[in-house]
């Protein structure tokens, strides 16, 4: 393999048994020298390059990408204009640190999403490099701003596996196991869609699942262990990612609002997975006017490259010199990446989330009026959720999700579970109607072969 781009494809090509002999010898040598805590899918990609929504692999095996390095490569990957924008600015200034000097392009970026976030403007930003550093800002700035320590999360929530936000992780055990006690007081309450409503059962359909998980903090929560008065914050994602992409009801997140309003409480969303045009909008918040106090931001924002970010009312961001900040946060490379993909989102790339996302969905509920042991098929734009069951059950058929997840790789087609029992799908944004109709049929084929 000479070149480093990839000639354009219109189909998967696989050329050898998966993995192949040159993948084979990378995992050996992962399995002997890397962590062993990743938590790899039963699938294994060896990548070697990538272009647009194609992944090559060391062994010349070509893949439609519809996961997107997990919701991260939002531009596709290497758009030509990012991958300019960041040689431009690696060859003019790499690092400075932004804790310590000044440079134009962390308050350009700060700007930028003060016009664009769902948080009311003014905003101040806090610069990290990951999805779970923007948490832990948020927590301790929501700490900081309410003088408060107690926070409400949600069951099957992704927040990260730093300490702080694993206090708010609740989507498999294994996240936790070992970690023993956590660093920050949390107490979860079940996400709408899974809510048994114990104070009326004839509230548990769509907005009647939010009332419940409403009525669970203020008539139980508020009541017994969890004065609102001690709650710092609540942490939401309006569209849970690694929980199996489901999205909330309105009046669940209208009613969120309206606790916090009430109780001083900050509300945090987390569009870590959800923001940056991956649901047909800008953030997921923006489909039902939510207005948080604080947002977190990262994976689709740098196209690939490490940046965080939590944005907040300017009037909460009144932390003194020290209280929080990051060596490499705000990196001017990734900024530009980060600038790069908003520019590259905001022409066009939202629009087409939302035109192509609605294309997706409508094929996929033709697959789910096949297949009895489709369940739900759920999500905005480009960030679907495909639910396997047994039969028409509403059991989780988590072994068939995870043979399907194989049979497509094997043909080609990268999709990665999500929750116990739902495929994910999200693509990069640049996805084309055409891409769809591939990635589709072998979808159709990755079912047949594995019920
Ligand atoms: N929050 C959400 C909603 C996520 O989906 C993730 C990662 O999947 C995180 C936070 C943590 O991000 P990172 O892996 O960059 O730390």
């Amino acid at each position: 393999m000479s070149s480093t781009t990839m000639a354009p494809a219109k189909r998967p090509e696989i050329k050898t048994a998966l993995p192949g002999p040159k993948g084979q010898e990378i995992i050996n040598a992962d399995a002997q020298f890397v962590t062993p805590s990743y938590p790899r899918p039963s699938f294994k990609l060896v990548a070697e390059r990538a272009q647009g929504v194609w992944i090559e692999d060391v062994d010349g095996n070509i893949f439609l990408d519809c996961n997107a390095g997990v919701a991260v490569c939002s531009t596709g990957h290497c758009h030509p204009e990012v991958v300019a924008a960041i040689q431009k600015q690696a060859a003019e200034m790499i690092h400075m640190c932004g804790t310590d000097y000044y440079y134009r392009h962390m308050p350009q970026l700060a700007q930028k999403l003060d016009e664009i976030v769902p948080v009311p403007s003014p905003t101040r930003t806090h610069f990290a490099n990951s999805g779970t550093e923007a948490v832990e800002t948020a927590l301790k700035l929501a700490m900081h701003a309410t003088g408060r320590e107690k926070f409400i999360a949600f069951f099957n929530s992704f927040h990260g596996r730093t300490l702080g936000s694993l206090s708010l992780t609740s989507s498999r055990v294994a996240q936790r196991k070992g970690f023993k006690r956590q660093a920050l007081d949390v107490v979860h309450v079940p996400y709408p869609n899974e809510f048994r409503n114990p104070f009326n059962d004839a509230d548990c359909g769509e907005g009647g699942a939010g009332q419940g998980a409403l009525t669970w903090i203020e008539e139980r929560l508020f009541k017994t262990t969890t004065p609102p008065e001690e709650v710092a914050g609540i942490v939401v994602e309006v569209v849970q990612g690694e929980g199996g992409y489901v999205p909330a009801p309105r009046n669940f997140l209208e009613g969120l609002r309206r606790i916090c309003d009430q109780h001083g409480i900050m509300l945090i969303v987390d569009e870590v997975q959800s923001g940056m045009g991956r649901t047909g909008k800008m953030f997921a918040s923006d489909h039902f006017d939510l207005k948080p106090d604080i947002v977190c931001i990262a994976k689709g924002i740098g196209s690939g490259l490490p940046i965080g970010v939590c944005v907040a009312r300017a009037n909460l961001m009144d932390w003194k010199p020290g209280a929080h900040a990051s060596t490499f946060g705000g990196n001017p490379v990734c900024i530009a990446a980060a600038l790069k993909t908003i520019e590259l989102l905001e022409g066009g790339l939202v629009r087409n989330s939302a035109e192509v996302g609605d294309y997706l969905k409508s094929e996929l509920e033709k697959l789910q009026r096949k297949y009895d042991c489709i369940g739900d098929v759920r999500g905005l734009g480009l960030m679907i959720g495909v639910e396997f069951v047994e039969g028409r059950s509403n059991k989780p058929a988590p072994d068939l999700r995870d043979r399907v997840e194989v049979a497509c790789f094997d043909r080609g087609l990268v999709i990665l579970g999500a929750g116990t029992n739902t495929i994910r799908w999200s693509p990069p944004l640049i996805l084309t109607k055409e891409n769809v109709d591939v990635a589709v049929e072998i979808f159709d084929q990755a079912i047949a072969a594995s019920i």
